[in-house]
């Protein structure tokens, strides 16, 4: 796999020995793989990533995957809230508001094998791949609803739970009957919450508890046209199901 390696960014600091568990892809917002690399590669700017992937697939290695790089900001997953030092961050050159608003097959067909390479490097386990609208659902939208989770299913890149029958996730609603946990937004939040998400603030905050759901729609739900709070309760019961009772 070929990297540019010309352009390095000064924003990173040591991981202080964490092991690499997460990929977090995002977008960059901006108007060109040219900006990018000068806003990633300022130090005033403080931010970073590993890699970015252009419009047309060329992969920029702008900091060692040893390092720690800027690129998820105040953010949480599975307790963890350092998440800069237990990942690897991808910007895609991608703008939902500029001419680059596309995901282009080349750009994700070189994320896939960039995916692929990390996962194999660091053993990286499917379901730890992720958005960093999954990381700071509160504050970040990046990669967006349009992003093509769906080609990365499909491909087996990350993790499909669409074949999970009804019956298969009794197990986990009786599992909630008996812990008392009953109504179906709890059963929600509490879901959520051992799939990794942030969900301290979502019990007593609306706002933030929509903010939350849209999070996990604009993942997962996005190619739907309906989607209500039964659909969205059964494909996070799938989704806890397919995490607890499977390894990868
Ligand atoms: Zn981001």
């Amino acid at each position: 796999m070929k990297y540019i390696t010309k352009y390095k960014s000064p924003n990173y600091n040591s991981r202080n020995k964490s092991k690499i568990q997460l990929i977090i892809i995002h977008y960059t917002a901006l108007r060109n793989t040219k900006e990018a690399i000068t806003y990633l590669c300022t130090k005033e700017k403080k931010v970073s990533a590993h890699y970015l992937i252009s419009q047309n697939g060329v992969i920029y290695n702008l900091v060692n995957e040893r390092f720690r790089a800027w690129h998820a900001g105040q953010s949480f997953w599975q307790d963890i809230v350092d998440i800069n030092s237990f990942s690897i961050g991808i910007e895609l050159d991608y703008n939902p508001n500029g001419k680059n608003n596309k995901f282009s097959s080349k750009m994700i067909s070189s994320l896939k094998k960039l995916i692929l390479k990390i996962i194999d490097k660091h053993k990286i386990n499917k379901k730890n791949i992720l958005a960093h609208s999954d990381i700071s659902p509160f504050r970040k939208k990046d990669p967006g609803k349009y992003f093509p989770w769906k080609s990365l299913r499909n491909e087996k890149i990350i993790s499909n739970f669409q074949n999970i029958k009804k019956n298969d996730t009794k197990i986990i609603e009786d599992w909630f009957k008996k812990y008392n946990i009953r109504t179906k937004k709890r059963i929600i939040i509490f879901a959520l919450s051992l799939i990794g998400y942030d969900t301290r603030k979502v019990y007593k905050n609306l706002k933030q508890y929509n903010r939350l759901i849209s999070a996990y729609k604009s993942r997962y739900l996005s190619e739907l046209t309906y989607v209500n709070q039964e659909i969205v309760y059964t494909y996070i019961i799938k989704h806890l199901f397919k995490n607890l009772l499977t390894k990868n």
